[in-house]
């Protein structure tokens, strides 16, 4: 993950195709999920398509009374990256954020907020980068962090 700093409003919109893990699910009987695991998948994929941490899901799951640790709802998200259901963002800080969106995207941080969101647009990104002689990009994958511009 690259990063570099944009000094701007966080004011972008999620946009892209919504993943519909909920409904993949059944395909995936290698998953052998476990009523747990299930659960938690509910509560995943039926909140729409987001970024979320593992201590998120596990907070809503706490709410919608599914009754389970932090490490199995890591180990899960973890499970459905592997399949193919969830894309895992790293920020570099040690927090791995989890998103339900697993087409090719670039990100936005809010530092002020702590929420990632989708850039609307990968231009940005592609046009920033010098890319050695002889290379070519195969995916762009950034992460821009911003914060709210001082004195406006
Ligand atoms: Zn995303």
């Amino acid at each position: 993950v690259r990063e570099f700093h944009v000094h701007s409003i966080c004011s972008v919109s999620n946009i892209g195709t919504p993943a519909d893990g909920l409904a993949a699910l059944p395909h995936h009987a290698e998953l052998k999920l476990t009523r747990q695991r299930w659960a938690l998948a509910r509560v995943l994929f039926g909140g729409g398509r987001r970024h979320l941490t593992a201590r998120n899901l596990h907070d809503e799951a706490v709410a919608a009374n599914v009754r389970v640790c932090l490490s199995t709802v890591y180990n899960t998200l973890q499970l459905f990256c592997r399949h193919g259901l969830l894309r895992e963002v790293a920020l570099g800080d040690g927090v791995t954020w989890f998103d339900t969106n697993v087409a090719d995207h670039s990100h936005f941080f809010c530092e002020d907020t702590l929420r990632l969101i989708d850039s609307p647009n990968e231009d940005w990104a592609v046009g920033q980068l010098s890319i050695p002689e002889g290379y070519e990009v195969v995916k762009v994958d950034l992460v821009a962090r911003l914060r709210p511009v001082r004195g406006t």
